[in-house]
């Protein structure tokens, strides 16, 4: 069955913010309205966004008379296959953090001056962690509520307005908000992004093109976001002293990430050479990038750093194993062959 007041998607509107606004079209709280349309699925207690469901959007989509398809480019799971997908968080999309009904995390942003032109929803690309400014309007975005400071979760708004917060109620909207500066080498590292997700040929992050930028922004982000690191890293490429609290770079505030994308942006630029100059200064080596991704011609300017691997000492037995130690019961002029051989090769320094 129809909903009796289906409305239609905005341009790049997010499915919790397309379910949010249908349940207060037809004058229900988002909770209530999925709970009739959906009576044994706990609609709300998941990032839904994540579109991991086919069956339960199709069934939406009936309902609201879309297509699979469209429904489907309402939700991050494009987006989820190009960043590549981890277990748990994926990466560069904020991490929702739900705990039943709560968000934990500031895992939602919002333009306040998108959000006061016309009906206010929610943006997809306000949910990747390397979007700071809104890509239309450039404004810098929120990711907590300006007046009490909770985190921003539209459908929760118990003034059935997804530009009223949904702790204390206030506007989140702001027509005209105060201009604040995001790094610019941030920004410029956002548009690269943006116009790789937009398949602008051409466009390049670093030594990448294609989605390999995001394989390979989100492997510099891990190392540099280390503490050991970040100081270092920071004081060679030139930028002031920053610092930022330990955690996963998708659940981090709107501020560290954007000291995190300020180092890597400018890290990433006149490749290869201020990366592999940087990268030295601040001491790392190839161990430091072990754990992560190395898309292109990253690996090869990895390799170029000092190897930095602890000696390997892992103890092989020379003389004590089972086949010795029968030879020298059975055969003594055998055994002291065997050994004299063995102890010959574990000395030769070509080994
Ligand atoms: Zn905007
Ligand atoms: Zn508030």
């Amino acid at each position: 069955m129809r909903w009796p007041l289906p409305s239609a998607p905005y341009d790049d509107e997010i499915l919790s913010s397309y379910l949010a606004r249908a349940a207060f079209r037809h004058r229900l709280p988002p909770t209530v309205f999925a709970a009739q349309w959906w009576p044994d699925r706990p609609v709300w207690n998941r990032d839904l966004d994540r579109g991991e469901e086919t069956a339960w959007l199709a069934d939406l989509a009936g309902r609201a008379g879309l297509t699979l398809e469209r429904v489907q480019a309402m939700t991050l799971d494009a987006l989820r296959r190009r960043f590549g997908r981890g277990s748990g968080d994926t990466p560069l999309i904020l991490s929702a953090g739900i705990f039943h009904r709560t968000r934990v995390r500031h895992a939602v942003q919002i333009c306040p001056r998108c959000l006061a032109d016309g009906e206010p929803y929610v943006r997809r690309a306000w949910r990747y962690s390397f979007v700071l400014a809104c890509p239309s309007c450039m404004t810098l975005l929120r990711d907590a509520c300006p007046h009490c400071e909770a985190a921003i979760v539209p459908h929760r708004s118990y003034r059935w307005r997804l530009d009223a917060c949904h702790a204390c109620g206030l506007d989140l909207a702001h027509r005209d908000p105060h201009p604040a500066v995001v790094p610019p080498a941030a920004l410029d590292l956002q548009a690269r992004l943006l116009a790789v997700l937009a398949n602008d040929p051409g466009t390049t992050v670093g030594p990448w093109e294609g989605d390999d930028a995001f394989s390979g922004l989100r492997a510099l982000v891990t190392v540099a976001r280390h503490p050991d690191v970040l100081p270092a890293l920071r004081a060679a490429l030139g930028l002031d002293a920053a610092a930022i609290s330990a955690g996963r770079f998708e659940r981090m505030r709107a501020g560290n990430r954007a000291v995190i994308l300020e180092t890597v942006g400018h890290w990433l630029s006149d490749w290869p050479n201020r990366f592999f100059v940087a990268a030295g200064s601040a001491g790392l080596t190839q161990r430091s990038f072990r754990k992560v991704a190395q898309p292109g011609d990253l690996a090869l300017q990895i390799l170029r750093l000092p190897e930095g691997f602890a000696r390997d000492r892992t103890f092989v037995p020379v003389l004590q194993d089972r086949v010795l130690k029968r030879l020298r019961r059975q055969n003594r002029a055998g055994y002291r062959r065997v050994r004299a051989t063995r102890l010959l090769a574990a000395t030769d320094p070509r080994r």
